[in-house]
C-alpha cells in the first residue's frame, strides 16, 4: 500500500487512500459542458485531476488506473447559446470540444482513459429512469420524471446538510409538477425545436445530474475509488448522483473518495460564464504558454482559492523561464527521488513548488543528481514537457499571430479561392505556414494548429 492521503468531502477529513483494488483503480471526474469555450476556472479543475491522475500513475501504474471524464453535450445552457448565436446545436458541442481539446493538450493534461459524451449514452440513461420509476424512486407528472428525495434516506451525507435545512433552503418552488421543492428532474419533455429523443414518457432529453451516474456506472462499476469536480458540484450535482446511484443499486455509497477543487477567482470572486468575469484558456494562450497557465494554476494548494491575475501569470512565467536554464531533454533516471513523495500529502503543490526552488538552487552550483532530480520533478507535474526551442517558437508566434489574425488569414483565404485567386491563397497558406501555423481543409472546413 502506498502513503498518498487525501481531503476527502464525504468523511471532511485527509484519507489515506485505499484503492478497491490497486489493478483496477477507477476515477470519474465531471468534466465540460460543452456550450462556451473552456476558461481558467474550468482549466484548474482540468489540472488538479491531471496531478492526481500523474500521482496515481506514478504509484499504480497507467493500465491499472480507469480515468473517466465525461462531456455534457446536451444542456439547456446548450440549447439557449444556439439561440442566442443563431448557431446549431452540434456546430456549437463540436467547435467547443474541439477548444476543449486543444487547450487540454496546451495545459499539457493526460488524455483521460474514456471521455464519454451524454448524447451517446441516451438509451442507458432511459434504462436507469425505468429502473427508478419501478423502485418508487422516480415518479412520472406531465411528461417530466422527478427523482423523489423523500424515499432517499441518506440525501445530504455529502454536503452534511439534512432534509429540513434543505427545504428551508430551497428556492420558492415555481414547478407545480413536483412533489418536493428538492425533487430533481430527471427527463424532461422537449419544446419543438429542442434536441430529444423518444422516451416512454415522451419525447425530450435526460436531466444533467443523471448522465454521471449512469456513466461511470457503464465505465467504472456500482461502485468506485474516486469521483472528482469543482466545489460547486457538490451540491445538489454530486448529492443528486449519489442519490440516484444509491438508491438504484442499493449501495451505501458511490466513490469511496470524493474530491473538490477550490474556485479560481477574479477579485476575490468566483470565475463563472453567469458572472461575466472569465477568460477562456485559448485567450490566455495567446499571451503566455500553456506551461505558464499550468504553473499558475497549481501554484495554490487545489482546495484553497486561487486568484488569478497577471502578476501571477507573470511570476510563473519568470519561474518557468528561471528553470527552464537547468532544462535537459535526455530524461535520466533518478535514484531515490525524494521529491513525490510532497505530493503524497494531499497533493501539496505549494510545498512541492518550493522544494522545486530549493533543488534548482543545488543544481545550480553544479549538482549533477541535483539538476537529474530537479528535471524529474519537474516532468512529474506535467512541466518540462517542451523543449527551449519549441517553447521559444511558440513565444514567438503568440506574440506576432494571434488567433483573430489566423481567423482573417483563413478568412481572406477562402475569399481568394471563390474568386479563383488561387495564387493568393496559397501565399496566405504559405505565410501562415512560416509562422508555424498549419490549416487544413475538411469537409467545407478550414481548421488551423500549431505546427
Ligand atoms: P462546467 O463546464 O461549468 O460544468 O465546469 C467544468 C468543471 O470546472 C467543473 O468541475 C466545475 O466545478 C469547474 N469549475 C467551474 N468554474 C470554476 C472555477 N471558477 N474555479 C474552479 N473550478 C471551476
Ligand atoms: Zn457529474
Amino acid at each position: 500500500m502506498t502513503n498518498l492521503r487525501i481531503s476527502n468531502s464525504l468523511t471532511r477529513s485527509k484519507d489515506l487512500f485505499k484503492p478497491i483494488n490497486p489493478k483496477k483503480i477507477g476515477m470519474y471526474v465531471c468534466g465540460p459542458t460543452v456550450y462556451a469555450n473552456p476558461h481558467v476556472g474550468n482549466g484548474r479543475s482540468l489540472v488538479v485531476f491531471d496531478l492526481l491522475f500523474r500521482v496515481l500513475v506514478q504509484l499504480y501504474g497507467r493500465e491499472n488506473i480507469s480515468y473517466i471524464r465525461n462531456i455534457t453535450d446536451v444542456d439547456d445552457k446548450i440549447i439557449e447559446a444556439s439561440k442566442q448565436k443563431n448557431t446549431s446545436i452540434e456546430k456549437i458541442t463540436t467547435e467547443v470540444t474541439n477548444n476543449f481539446h486543444q487547450n487540454t493538450k496546451e495545459l499539457n493534461c493526460l488524455v483521460p482513459t474514456v471521455e464519454p459524451k451524454a448524447t451517446e449514452h441516451i438509451e442507458d440513461m432511459i434504462q436507469m429512469i425505468k429502473s427508478l420509476i419501478e423502485k418508487k424512486f422516480a415518479y412520472v407528472n406531465e411528461g417530466h420524471v422527478y427523482f423523489r428525495i423523500s424515499e432517499f434516506k441518506n440525501y445530504g451525507k455529502l454536503s452534511n446538510k439534512n432534509l429540513e435545512e434543505l427545504q428551508v433552503g430551497s428556492r420558492v418552488e415555481i414547478s407545480k409538477l413536483k412533489k418536493n421543492p428538492l425533487d430533481f428532474i430527471l427527463w424532461k419533455p422537449a419544446l419543438n425545436d429542442e434536441p430529444a429523443w423518444d422516451s416512454p414518457w415522451g419525447r425530450g432529453r435526460p436531466g444533467w445530474h443523471l448522465e454521471c451516474s449512469v456513466m461511470s456506472e457503464k465505465y467504472l462499476g456500482k461502485k468506485f475509488d474516486i469521483h472528482g469536480g469543482g466545489l460547486d458540484l457538490l451540491f445538489p450535482h454530486h448529492e443528486n448522483e449519489i442519490a440516484q446511484s444509491c438508491s438504484n443499486n442499493s449501495n451505501s455509497i458511490l466513490a469511496n473518495y470524493w474530491i473538490h477543487n477550490g474556485f479560481l477567482t477574479m477579485k476575490k470572486e468566483k470565475m463563472s460564464k453567469s458572472l461575466g468575469n472569465i477568460e477562456t484558456i485559448t485567450d490566455v494562450l495567446k499571451r503566455y504558454s500553456g506551461q505558464v497557465i499550468r504553473l499558475a494554476l497549481l501554484s495554490a494548494h487545489y482546495k484553497q482559492p486561487l486568484d488569478w491575475n497577471e502578476n501571477l501569470l507573470e511570476q510563473s512565467k519568470n519561474t518557468l523561464q528561471k528553470w527552464y536554464e537547468l532544462y535537459d531533454e535526455k530524461q535520466n533516471k533518478v535514484e531515490n527521488n525524494h521529491t513525490f513523495s510532497i505530493l503524497l500529502d494531499d497533493l501539496n503543490t505549494p510545498k512541492y513548488f518550493a522544494k522545486l526552488h530549493e533543488l534548482f538552487s543545488l543544481a545550480t552550483k553544479g549538482d549533477k543528481n541535483k539538476k537529474n532530480e530537479f528535471n524529474e520533478a519537474c516532468r512529474l507535474i506535467g512541466i518540462f514537457n517542451e523543449n527551449k526551442e519549441t517553447l521559444e517558437k511558440k513565444k514567438n508566434i503568440s506574440a506576432k499571430v494571434n488567433e483573430k489574425f489566423i481567423l482573417e488569414q483563413i478568412e481572406a483565404r477562402i475569399q481568394a479561392r471563390k474568386s479563383g485567386n488561387y495564387k493568393l491563397a496559397d501565399k496566405i497558406r504559405n505565410d501562415l505556414l512560416k509562422n508555424g501555423i498549419i490549416i487544413e481543409d475538411k469537409l467545407n472546413k478550414t481548421k488551423w494548429k500549431y505546427k
